[in-house]
This record gives structure tokens, C-alpha cells and sequence, in this order.
């Protein structure tokens, strides 16, 4: 029998998973039976993914970086790099503050609304509001100092500390170009062939992604907000999603019109990663995936993902700052404020700061609005505002987050001349050409 590719076994068990979950909610048990029996395996499944990032981002990076040969070919792919991602994320941003100017969804929230909202998630808001005041506390170059770990294996203990792992890794990469080849092979073999197990332990958990989806889905739908939430706060959410459609249009235009690769090309290789995304709100749970698709799928070398996609990872969320922009917005539209030109440039200097600070993780996103709500002397209160819908919101703009990270490897990679043909390796789901 022919195999389903693995993004239609990914679809159907999402689909699966929200129907089981909305039957079961018309039993008086159905929730506790979800969170209880269903919902483990769903995190079962993120743990496993999250357990193999940072083996992964050491092994695919140390490797990468002494493939280049030479420091010269990683400082200009670290620049162009750089700058393809801010600049993607500034495109974002501005496409977020031209939907929302034109949808004006703020003037649809009536005042009883916002008060009930206000009521409702005024704690929940607090607590973002304590988590980002900790963050605000540190000096102006607490990021880069924080940057530079201490000590490797503390810093390899948490998936926050995602880039001082990857300075570590660059770093000894480094190294590693610089010493003598005879001394450096067996060390350079050495991660070589981790990183092709790590690979391969990808692929053995994406056997289980239907099921691992099916699982993260069922467990959201029982713990979603009420219907009633999400009509009052419809035209912002559905400026958040318009916008971030209109991000896989540019994203689309840019790989089409750079490496000639079609849509159709680019999304059947970044499906499954983009599907994950969403049901783990979490681009750093999502990272392995994306890499391993890129690089089989999608043909972009693998000296360039290795690099590219980890910092993309950390640094480059486009759909996060999009939707800190249209939220932004939304919140002085609801308090009736009218934000001047400056300001909306402002908003687009801090969204892309702001989500080049947020961790990969579900949420972030949030807590890093709050900076820049306050650079735009927004009401941080306003943040109940948009509580309710932000589960939903945060799985869309991960989706965005990760395509984003995939679309401008492409784009170094032929810049480097090191876009090549899709190679997929066995195990994988059924590739064909
Ligand atoms: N969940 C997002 C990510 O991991 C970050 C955010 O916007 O909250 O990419």
C-alpha cells in the first residue's frame, strides 16, 4: 500500500484529535479523561522533540561551521544572515501595522467588553507583566553579555539558553577550522556522526507525530477559552491571521523569485514542520524538525542550516513580531488612542527587538509585548485584553516563526551557491520527485 506523506498523517491526526476532543466534551468526564490520559503523550512527544535540540544545534553547528574551511565564508554568511532576517522582520512588522490600521479591529471591542476582558484576565495579564519587568530590570547590554556562558554544561541544561549554546558551538567551530586538519578530522568525524543519528532520531519520532498531534490538539481543545471570547475578540484575531497569511505570501515570492524553487516545492518540503509548529506553539520544540526537513527536503546544504535555522530559531520570529504589532495597535484602539506616525515607527523598531528577545517557547511572544506597549505608552492593563485568543494566535504565528527560519536558509543557501537537490534518506516519509 502506498504510504501517506507525512503531512497528510499529521493533518488528519490534528483533525482526529479536536474531533475526539469535542465529542468527549458532551461527557461530564471527557475533560478529565483528556487531561489525564490523552494529554500525557502529547507531551511526551514535545519532550522528546525538545530533548534532542541542543545535541542537535552542538552536533549540526560544530559540524557546519568546520565544513566552511575558512573564517571568511562564516562571517559572510553570518552577515547576510543577519541582516535577511532583520529585514524580513521589519517587512513583518510593517504588514502587521498596515492590517491593522485598515481593519481597525480595536473599534469593535464596546466598553462592557473590554471591561469583562479587563476582569477576566486582569491576573493572568499581571503575570506577564511581572515576568517582562524582570527581564526590563537589566542593563542595556545585559543581552550580549548574557550571550556568553559560563560554563558549557550549565548552559546545555536548559533549551532557554539556546544561544549561548550556539556562541559555544560557533566558537569551538572555530577552533576547529584553525587547528591542523590531521588533529581536527577525528573530532570533526566525531560530530559528523552525531549529528547523523540525531537526524535519524527525527525521523523515529516523527513515526509518532500523527499521534503526538493528535494528543496536543485533543488536550488544547478542552482547555480553550469559551466561543463567546472568541467572537468579542473575531476582527483581531482575524487581523493577526490575515496578516501572517499575507507573511507566507512574501515568503513564497521571495524563495520563488531568489532560488526559482515553486511554492508548491517549498511547502510540500516544510509542511510537516509547519504543522508541528502549530500544535507545539513552540519553534525550539519544532527546531530538529525544520532542520531535518530544510536539509532532506528542501536541499539547502547542510553548512548553511546548521547555522541559519538554529540562530533563526532564537533570533528571527517574524510571525511573533507581527502580531506584537497588530496587538499593539488593537489595544490603543480599544482605550481609543490614536497613535501618531513616529510612534508606529517606533513600534516597528521595538516589535523587531522584542521578538529577536523572545525565548522559542509558547507565550513569549507576550510577555515581550509588554515592552512595547510600554515604549508606545500603551496601557499594559490591556493585555487581558487579548489573553483569551492568544493560545490560538501563538500556534499561527510559530508557523510563521518557522517558515520564516526555513525560507531565508533557502535564501543564504543560494546565496552561497549551496542550494542543491532534496536528498531524503530512509525512514523518512515518501518522497517523490
Ligand atoms: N511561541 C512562539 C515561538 O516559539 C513565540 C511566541 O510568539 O510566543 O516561536
Amino acid at each position: 500500500m502506498k504510504k501517506l506523506a507525512l503531512h497528510w498523517q499529521i493533518l488528519i491526526g490534528m483533525t482526529l484529535g479536536v474531533l475526539f476532543a469535542l465529542i468527549l466534551t458532551n461527557f461530564s468526564w471527557g475533560s478529565d479523561f483528556i487531561g489525564d490520559w490523552i494529554k500525557p503523550f502529547g507531551t511526551i512527544f514535545i519532550s522528546s522533540l525538545k530533548l534532542i535540540a541542543i545535541p542537535l544545534i552542538l552536533a549540526a553547528l560544530i559540524k557546519g561551521i568546520s565544513d566552511l574551511k575558512d573564517i571568511s565564508s562564516l562571517s559572510q554568511m553570518g552577515f547576510r544572515t543577519i541582516i535577511t532576517y532583520v529585514i524580513t522582520t521589519v517587512i513583518a512588522v510593517s504588514i502587521g501595522l498596515g492590517v491593522v490600521s485598515i481593519v481597525k479591529p480595536g473599534g469593535t471591542i464596546n466598553e462592557e467588553t473590554r471591561n469583562e476582558l479587563v476582569e477576566a484576565y486582569g491576573g493572568d495579564a499581571e503575570s506577564k507583566r511581572i515576568d517582562a519587568s524582570k527581564q526590563k530590570e537589566a542593563g542595556p547590554l545585559q543581552a550580549l553579555i548574557d550571550l556568553v556562558p559560563e560554563n558549557i554544561f550549565s548552559a546545555s541544561a536548559s533549551n532557554r539558553n539556546m544561544l549561548q549554546v550556539i556562541f559555544f558551538a560557533v566558537f569551538f567551530g572555530i577552533g576547529l577550522i584553525l587547528i591542523p586538519e590531521e588533529k581536527g578530522k577525528p573530532v570533526k568525524d566525531f560530530f559528523d556522526g552525531v549529528n547523523e543519528v540525531i537526524l535519524k532520531m527525527v525521523d523515529l519520532i516523527m513515526l509518532a507525530a500523527p499521534y503526538g498531534v493528535f494528543a496536543l490538539l485533543a488536550a488544547l481543545v478542552v482547555e480553550a477559552p469559551s466561543p463567546d471570547l472568541f467572537a468579542a475578540l473575531g476582527m483581531y484575531a482575524i487581523s493577526v491571521v490575515l496578516g501572517l497569511l499575507l507573511m507566507v505570501g512574501v515568503y513564497l515570492l521571495l524563495v520563488w523569485i531568489f532560488t526559482k524553487r515553486t511554492p508548491s516545492f517549498f511547502l510540500k518540503g516544510i509542511a510537516p514542520a509547519q504543522l508541528l509548529a502549530f500544535s507545539t506553539s513552540s519553534s525550539a520544540a519544532t527546531l530538529p524538525v525544520t532542520m531535518e526537513r530544510v536539509t532532506e527536503h528542501l536541499g539547502v546544504d547542510e553548512k548553511v542550516s546548521s547555522f541559519v535555522l538554529p540562530i533563526g530559531a532564537t533570533i528571527n520570529m517574524d510571525g511573533t513580531s507581527l502580531y506584537q504589532a497588530v496587538a499593539a495597535v488593537f489595544i490603543a484602539q480599544a482605550f481609543g488612542m490614536d497613535l501618531s506616525f513616529g510612534t508606529q515607527l517606533g513600534i516597528i523598531a521595538t516589535a523587531t527587538l522584542a521578538s529577536i528577545g523572545s525565548a522559542a517557547v509558547p507565550g513569549a511572544g507576550m510577555v515581550m509585548l509588554v515592552g512595547v506597549l510600554g515604549y508606545a505608552g500603551i496601557p499594559e492593563a490591556g493585555l487581558a485584553l487579548i489573553f483569551a485568543v492568544d493560545r490560538p494566535l501563538d500556534m499561527c504565528r510559530t508557523v510563521i516563526n518557522v517558515t520564516g527560519d526555513a525560507s531565508v536558509s533557502m535564501l543564504v543557501a543560494k546565496s552561497q551557491g549551496k542550494l542543491g537537490e532534496p536528498h531524503v534518506k530512509d525512514w523518512d516519509d515518501n518522497y517523490k520527485k
